[in-house]
């Protein structure tokens, strides 16, 4: 099974890493305009190969995609000193307008993951050209929220000292500042997490949940202050959703897809629990989540709208 990698920075290297540390397909091909780096990352994390698992790992250019199952997009370009969210925003759909189409050509049958920021639009983006070059957009998926809802789940397990793996909890709606915590669903053993305080006899007051939504929402910008970006999650995650499609596990995850309509927001892209299939996004799952959850999902999935607006797709 081959993999391709788009953007092989810290992000796609990482993803790359993880995947042979998890001997996640056989093969992983790594493009960037950056050549240099490309090679660069493939020999060293050939390297790793007899620690883990058997792997093929080399540089390519985009005609090296072909026969991919998946492709991994984490190409893009970083915030310049005064420059805007939405100027950034139009110099990364550029790099997309150059990017996917090449992807698209070379590897029509794989499955696009984004994960490239800010991840809702530029899914958005992915799927307006796979759109025009006649691809189904179900084959174009982000990586969403699948880092929040990890983060999210890390911190209640930690919170009463359970394996995160066992609690169930979602973060949905943007990746980023609106994204929503669904803490009106979460649960540890089928127990809300109410009853499961009471059973443990461990607390979980309102200030202990504003601490652990403070950490989730605002997890990035923490640490990217201490070490100025984040991959290891990221690229878990990406490891993870590869997994899942190459071997059609059918997993629940909060990646986002380009949805119809969402909390009365149409024609929008947005993280929800998604059935993942190896074909990609088989639907979206709609929540029953609370008022007060569904006020800032639609809330949430108004911003990324806007966003979308503000790029006139069709003028790109
Ligand atoms: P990086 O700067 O280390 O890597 C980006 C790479 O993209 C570079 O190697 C660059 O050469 C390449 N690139 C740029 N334009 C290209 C083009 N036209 N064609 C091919 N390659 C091109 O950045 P990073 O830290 O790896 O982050 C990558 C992206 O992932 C960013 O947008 C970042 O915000 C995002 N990110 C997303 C999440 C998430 O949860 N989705 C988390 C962390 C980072």
């Amino acid at each position: 099974m081959r993999i391709g990698i788009v953007g092989s920075g810290l992000v796609g290297s990482t993803a790359a890493y993880a995947l042979v540390m998890k001997g996640i397909g056989s093969e992983i091909v790594l493009v960037d305009q950056n050549r240099l780096r490309a090679t660069a990352e493939a020999d060293d994390i050939l390297h790793a190969v007899p620690f883990a698992h058997p792997m093929r790992l080399s540089a390519g250019d985009y005609e090296h995609l072909s026969g991919c199952s998946v492709v991994v997009i984490a190409a893009g370009v970083n915030q310049k000193v005064g420059e805007t969210r939405l100027q950034l925003l139009r110099r990364n759909a550029l790099v997309f307008a150059d990017v996917v189409p090449k992807v698209l050509n070379n590897a029509p049958n794989a499955i696009l993951v984004v994960a490239t920021n800010p991840v809702d639009i530029m899914t958005h983006i992915a799927s307006e050209y796979a759109l025009r070059l006649g691809a189904q957009t179900g084959r174009v998926l982000g990586t969403g929220t699948t880092l929040d809802t990890a983060r999210f789940r890390t911190l209640i397990g930690s919170h009463f000292n359970v394996d995160a793996q066992h609690v169930h909890a979602y973060v949905i709606g943007e990746h980023g500042d609106s994204e929503v915590l669904t803490w009106s669903l979460a649960t540890i053993a089928g127990l809300s997490l109410n009853e499961f305080s009471r059973v443990r006899g461990l607390e979980l007051n309102t200030t202990m949940r504003s601490q652990i939504d403070d950490r989730v929402r605002r997890a990035a910008y923490h640490i990217i202050q201490g070490k100025g970006a984040t991959y290891y999650g990221i690229g878990s995650a990406i490891a993870r959703i590869v997994d899942g499609i190459l071997r059609d596990q059918r997993s629940i995850l909060t990646v986002c897809s380009r949805i119809d309509e969402i909390e009365g927001v149409h024609d929008v892209t947005v993280s929800l629990p998604h059935l993942l299939t190896g074909a990609g996004v088989l639907t979206a799952i709609p929540l029953a989540i609370d008022d007060s959850e569904r006020l800032a999902l639609q809330a949430s999935a108004h911003v990324i709208r806007q966003a979308i607006d503000s790029l006139e797709l069709d003028r790109l």
